[in-house]
């Protein structure tokens, strides 16, 4: 049983604080991703778990045992950091086997494992050769071998794919899926990348500015954003959003286009759409194609409503060009609306 819980951790760098209390449980062997943009306390986080860093106030639980006292080999996880790790003077093969050794177990069994994990990360041809004479990427591959062949009740990753090109990316992404999933570990994957973070994740923890925005499943991340920085920053391209103001009850105006929306809410608030939820219709937003790119099976349209930028991304078989008119009607069960004030989501 490997839950990990994070209670009130906070960490401070002299005036700076990178982390305001995070309180995050991992259930026992749940696939996390820590995704957000570059400096908002991904790495830090996960440092702090892994012992490599200490926190300024909180806890930090590992199934039944508190750990944010312990040194990070006596806390149980096995870890793929972006500075890897890889013993230059060892093999592919004995780095793989390092930990194992440590662990006393039957060569028969290191064999087993190294072989198994060296292929899974395709690195079965480079075992003999040593660490220190493989690319950035081979190395990588290596570290991650060496932590799954530890078998551990948790792993800890910090942007492992990062050095690897697009299709070798793509296709390591499918087989670490493929292996965690069938194990009993609990991993905790840091990075920015959000098609990496979608596709791996079985909940995914939004971070920004050093606090947790949402932790969801993807689609929840993707279709319920939980704030509006959520919503702004998920997605390729991201979410549209435009000012609404009253119109009655439970009604808004937005770009001069009335929709029905949130009662509760008083005054100015904001209106949100992802840019495939919008279709030309007779009645919608005005917009004003500014311009037009051909994505192969959609066409991404880039436009102007009431003065603002505003994306599209429409049916390939849809001719637009630059300067041309559209009504873009939302489809109105994938409206989202947000709070100006408070930043969060209204419903
Ligand atoms: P990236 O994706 O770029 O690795 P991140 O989200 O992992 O970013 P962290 O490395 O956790 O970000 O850093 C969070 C913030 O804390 C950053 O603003 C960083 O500059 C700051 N920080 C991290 N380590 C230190 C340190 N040792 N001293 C001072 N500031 C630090």
């Amino acid at each position: 049983m490997a839950e990990i819980r994070i209670r009130g951790v906070a960490k401070t760098f002299g005036s700076f604080t990178a982390l305001h209390s995070v309180d995050l449980t991992i259930r026992d062997r749940e696939f996390l991703v820590l995704l957000g943009a570059s400096g908002c306390g991904k790495t830090t986080l996960l440092r702090i778990v892994a012992g490599l860093e200490t926190a300024s106030a909180g806890e930090v639980w590992i199934g039944e045992r508190r750990v944010d006292g312990l040194a990070p080999r006596d806390r149980g996880i096995a870890m793929v950091f972006q500075n890897y790790a890889v013993f230059p003077h060892l093999t592919v093969y004995e780095n793989i086997a390092f930990g194992l050794r440590m662990k006393k177990l039957p060569q028969a069994e290191i064999d087993r494992r190294v072989t198994r994990n060296a292929e899974l990360m395709h690195i079965e041809q480079l075992l003999k050769r040593y660490s220190g004479q493989l690319s950035g990427g081979q190395r990588q591959r290596v570290a991650v071998a060496r932590a799954l062949a530890m078998e551990p009740a948790v792993i800890l990753m910090d942007e492992p794919l990062s050095n690897l090109d697009a299709l070798l990316r793509l296709e390591m992404r499918a087989e670490l899926k493929g292996v965690l999933a069938g194990s009993r570990t609990t991993t905790i994957y840091v990075t920015h990348d959000q098609v990496e973070a979608m596709s791996l994740a079985d909940r995914i923890a939004v971070m920004n500015a050093g606090r947790i925005v949402q932790a969801d499943d993807p689609v929840q991340v993707y279709r319920n954003p939980a704030a509006r920085f959520v919503g702004s920053f998920i997605g390729n391209p991201p979410m549209n959003f435009l000012p609404a103001t009253p119109a009655g009850p439970g009604a808004w105006e937005v770009a001069g286009l009335r929709l029905a929306g949130p009662a509760g809410a008083a005054g100015r608030i904001e209106f949100a759409i992802r840019p495939e939820d919008l279709a030309p219709a007779p009645e919608g937003l005005a917009a004003t194609v500014r311009v037009v790119e051909p994505l192969g099976p959609h066409t991404l349209v880039t436009a102007e409503v009431a003065g603002a930028p505003f994306r599209a991304v429409l049916d390939s078989d849809l001719r637009v060009a630059p300067g041309d008119r559209l009504t873009l009607a939302p489809a109105a069960d994938r409206i989202r609306w947000f709070d100006p004030e408070t930043q969060e989501a209204l419903t």
